[in-house]
């Protein structure tokens, strides 16, 4: 340690003592004082030493040794005092109303989770709304609205184009989800329907939102061979409908594929020279998670289940699905081997979960090549589907993508209930991965950086301007941990396992997390994007 720094601790050390001896005379004066943590602001300046003080769900002070006591007082000395962590891409309907507290997220430290992504959400919003406000969760709530949803409301899981009439109505309920709310629109130009929908479409609905305030993010039409041309899409969405756009969970699927970030990250750097407002999130594991449905071609996935079935029941039309599948293992999502896909969650026949294609091939007497391994797909979705964890991205591009100072973390997760299924860990470890493995034993980012790629970054993009920096004046959402053993525990094998090293969280000022459990406090808040009217 160079001596200035280690004066500059032992000056610290000093002031921090001194300050506790001085407080522990003064009247009450803060709901909350967490003492003498390594300040980490969220807005990439390194950790200074100071105290850091609540009153009622906003932070009233910071500084070294402030006086006067709190109510209730937290020693954070050798620990990193930061904003708590800002997820703009969950899936956390899918078990909120099963686990209201959203254990998985909170032990990371995250205080707020963003829903409806990837083109999918409740149509209309408020009443759902309502039912999150009426539940109450530990962590502060929004919402996006989606594409897919919309479409799918006025048109259908079909294929075709939307007439003016239905372009309309489109709107409409874009218009409805921003007013109720939304932080904008959200696109999954991937699945039914968002796959049938014209580029022209899609701007169209985004300027809606965009006009509001909102911004666009999109699971993008590829991410594996035409993944260059869909980050052109996502920067054209952005640009001719005067929007801020994302591309989310950005990543290269398919081993012909990769190193393609090279190319998509100077797109991004492009457009934002010529004054394109276009950002990134990522979660930092090389695997994805979707249904196994996203191994068939989408001619093939139009309509519902019994319309899939229906295909698959033509020997025609089955052949070249099975083809297009054997195409998909072999160049895109399966990586290349049966092995690399895994079952996450089969609701037909639960003890799949955690099975990959080819011990369920081998299980079914066939041996596990990619052409046997396509009909056990095709068997899969016969009997309803499952989804599926991806094993077909490289380290490489997931770490030059993270270093890309236009890319947030978000996990794309959901709220497991703890034991059930076999869900990507990603939902149980996306943030404290980046701090333990990117961070601390890969360097690939510095610590300072990692932090506002979680907290003020994302909180910026979406316009929560009250949260995301430890300031006063700011919501009192708050992660105190250590840096030192902060880590992800939850593996693909094994992923029921919460994050370690996470000392105590705080939202809206009280404590929702310390001593290794939830508190039964779930003080999270309904978050609402700039259109909201309160009124409607
Ligand atoms: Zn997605």
């Amino acid at each position: 340690m160079p001596r200035q720094a280690f004066r500059g601790l032992m000056c610290s050390a000093v002031a921090v003592a001194f300050a506790a001896a001085v407080a522990a005379q003064a009247p009450v004066t803060y709901d909350l004082v967490i003492r003498g943590g390594r300040v980490l602001d969220g807005a990439d300046n390194p950790w200074v030493v100071a105290d850091v003080a609540v009153r009622q769900d906003g932070i009233a002070a910071i500084g070294p040794g402030l006086t006067g006591r709190g109510q209730r007082e937290i020693d954070a000395r050798g620990l990193v005092v930061s904003p708590g962590f800002i997820d703009t891409h969950t899936h956390a309907r899918r078990g909120i109303f099963e686990v209201p507290t959203a254990d998985n997220y909170v032990r990371q430290g995250v205080t707020t989770i963003l829903e409806g992504p990837d083109g999918g959400s409740p149509v209309p919003l408020k009443p759902f709304l309502d039912k999150i406000a009426a539940l109450g969760v530990s962590p502060n709530w929004g919402m996006f609205v989606g594409q897919g949803s919309v479409r799918e409301a006025v048109i259908g899981r079909v294929d075709r184009k939307a007439t003016p009439d239905e372009i309309a109505k489109m709107k409409d309920l874009v218009r409805e989800g921003m007013l109720d709310g939304a932080f904008g629109l959200s696109t999954g130009l991937f699945y039914v329907p968002g796959i049938f929908t014209p580029t022209e479409e899609v701007i169209a609905l985004a300027a809606v939102a965009g006009e509001m305030g909102g911004m666009h993010v999109s699971h993008m039409r590829n991410e594996a061979s035409g993944v260059i041309d869909s980050v052109k899409e996502t920067i054209a969405v952005g640009e001719r409908g005067r929007m801020p756009t994302q591309i989310t969970h950005h990543k290269i699927i398919g081993t012909p594929n990769w190193g393609s970030s090279v190319e998509t990250l100077k797109l991004v750097a492009e457009a934002r020279a010529r004054g394109v407002d276009v950002t990134i999130d990522q979660y930092p594991y090389t695997a994805s998670s979707t249904s196994i449905n996203a191994l068939l071609p989408p001619w093939a996935l139009e309509g519902r289940q019994a319309d899939v079935a229906a295909r698959l029941r033509d020997a025609a039309q089955r052949a070249r699905i099975k083809q297009a599948i054997v195409g998909s293992l072999m160049y895109d999502r399966g990586g290349g081997d049966p092995k690399n896909v895994q079952i996450a969650a089969c609701g037909w026949e639960p003890s799949l979960a955690g099975k990959n294609l080819a011990d369920i091939t081998r299980a079914r007497g066939a041996e596990p090549t990619l052409d046997h391994a396509a009909e056990t797909v095709m068997w899969i979705v016969e009997q309803g589907g499952a989804s599926g964890i991806f094993h077909a991205i490289d380290e490489a591009d997931l770490e030059r993508i993270l270093r890309d100072p236009v890319t947030m973390i978000a996990s794309d997760g959901e709220v497991p209930v703890f034991g059930r299924a076999s869900p990507h860990p990603r939902s149980y470890g996306t943030f404290v991965r980046v701090l333990g493995r990117y961070v601390r034993e890969r360097r690939a980012i510095s610590l300072a950086e990692a932090v506002r790629k979680m907290t003020s970054f994302p909180a910026q993009r979406v316009g929560l301007l009250d949260r995301g920096v430890l300031r006063p004046g700011m919501k009192a959402d708050i992660a105190i941990w250590d840096a030192a053993t902060i880590a992800d525990k939850a593996t693909f094998e094994q992923p029921h396992q919460y994050a370690v090293g996470v000392h105590s969280v705080i939202v809206n000022g009280q404590i929702v997390y310390e001593n290794g459990a939830m508190t039964p406090a779930r003080p999270g808040r309904v978050l609402h994007g700039p259109a909201h009217r309160p009124a409607r």
